[in-house]
């Protein structure tokens, strides 16, 4: 069977050349007559991996050795706990901005460290925009937010001016846009969309916020200082994911880096939304100002053309494309890895249903 149109919101497409060079490091890594499935962690041929894929993440971000880039297991989700245990004060108070359910998610785990207020959320309107109106001040020993709603298709355009530390769940965003990544504090992200497989998140942090929090007896595991320490290697790492990811930062570093790769993604979402906008039966679940350039969720107006759109994207071979079961609908998920090609066959499918 010929490679699907893959519209997966994550684990999702990832660059052909990844899959295929991961493929043969599993039957023989480097040529060294080894899987990279059955070297150790501490063999020089994974601390290479390792060491290059933390220092590819710097390069890429323009970020200097005040940073400190970790691999950990857990997921996205295990930050949601690790972030205020490692960074908010005994008797502090973080603020969080809510919108969407991972966003939520993340809210829900700090309270179970300390204070947390929700200085603002788009709930009561099924997270359909990103709240712009508040401000955050120095009370707080940071503030989270989610720069890409993976469900509801928004992404946040502007990043705030706040006056204490900015963290940031980049889970479906990173490395498809130009920011200063500098203005973070500490970013994190799940590999499984636009970095690699499942089974590793990145972290970015910067050095100097760690310590303070009067927290004493941390557990081990929990502590990026202890991570930080042992170079990302405090664990056994998920060595496939890491070398998976360090594969896809290379091919995004070969081929103009991030910014060719949101020239990309900007051409491709603006080819879906200038469909869905002049398409009498389609439409976002988004305000227009908030569109994300990863996830496009958009819905039918008229439901009795369903089976014929189901049955049409299915049979020009796109898979990926049903909604996230809290919203239902369609959602195209275009990550750096999908071609434009891609997009325009949806777009064509899209165009045959009037
Ligand atoms: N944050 C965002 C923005 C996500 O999209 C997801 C998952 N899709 C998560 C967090 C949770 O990630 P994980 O499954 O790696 O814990």
């Amino acid at each position: 069977m010929g490679k699907k149109h893959n519209f997966s919101a994550g684990p999702c497409i990832l660059p052909q050349e990844v899959f295929q060079k991961s493929a043969e490091a599993i039957l023989d890594f480097n040529g060294i007559g080894l899987s990279l499935l059955e070297i150790s962690h501490r063999s020089k041929d994974f601390v290479a991996v390792m060491d290059e894929a933390r220092a590819i993440v710097k390069r890429l971000m323009n970020l200097g050795d005040d940073y400190e880039v970790l691999y950990l297991g857990g997921g996205a989700s295990l930050q949601f706990a690790m972030v205020p245990y490692n960074i908010l004060k005994v008797g502090g108070k973080a603020a969080y901005l809510d919108t969407g359910v991972w966003a939520a998610g993340a809210i829900k785990e700090a309270k179970k460290v300390g204070d947390v207020d929700v200085v603002g959320s788009s709930k009561e309107d099924n997270y359909s925009y990103i709240p712009k109106d508040y401000k955050v001040g120095s009370e707080y020993d940071y503030f989270h937010c989610t720069s890409n709603n993976t469900i509801y298709g928004t992404q946040i355009k502007e990043f705030p001016e706040v006056d204490t530390l900015m963290v940031c769940d980049m889970s479906s965003d990173i490395f498809s846009r130009q920011l200063d990544f500098s203005k973070f504090d500490l970013i994190y992200a799940g590999a499984q969309k636009n970095m690699g497989p499942a089974g590793v998140t990145l972290v970015v942090i910067k050095k100097e916020i760690l310590g303070k929090t009067g927290r004493e007896n941390m557990f081990s595991i929990l502590d990026y200082s202890q991570h930080i320490s042992k170079e990302s290697m405090y664990n056994t790492p998920p060595v496939f994911p890491v070398y998976a990811t360090l594969l896809t930062l290379q091919h995004l570093e070969n081929n103009g880096g991030i910014a060719a790769a949101e020239e990309r993604n900007i051409a491709k979402a603006k080819l879906l939304y200038d469909t869905i906008d002049n398409h009498p039966l389609f439409e976002t679940y988004c305000r227009d100002e908030d569109r994300s350039l990863m996830n496009v969720s958009f819905k039918l107006i008229d439901d009795s053309k369903k089976e014929e759109f189901d049955a049409a994207w299915k049979s020009a071979g796109i898979s990926g494309l049903n909604g996230h079961r809290s919203l239902g609908g369609y959602r195209a998920s275009i990550y750096n890895a999908l071609p434009i090609e891609s997009v325009q066959v949806l777009v064509d499918v899209m165009n045959s249903i009037k």
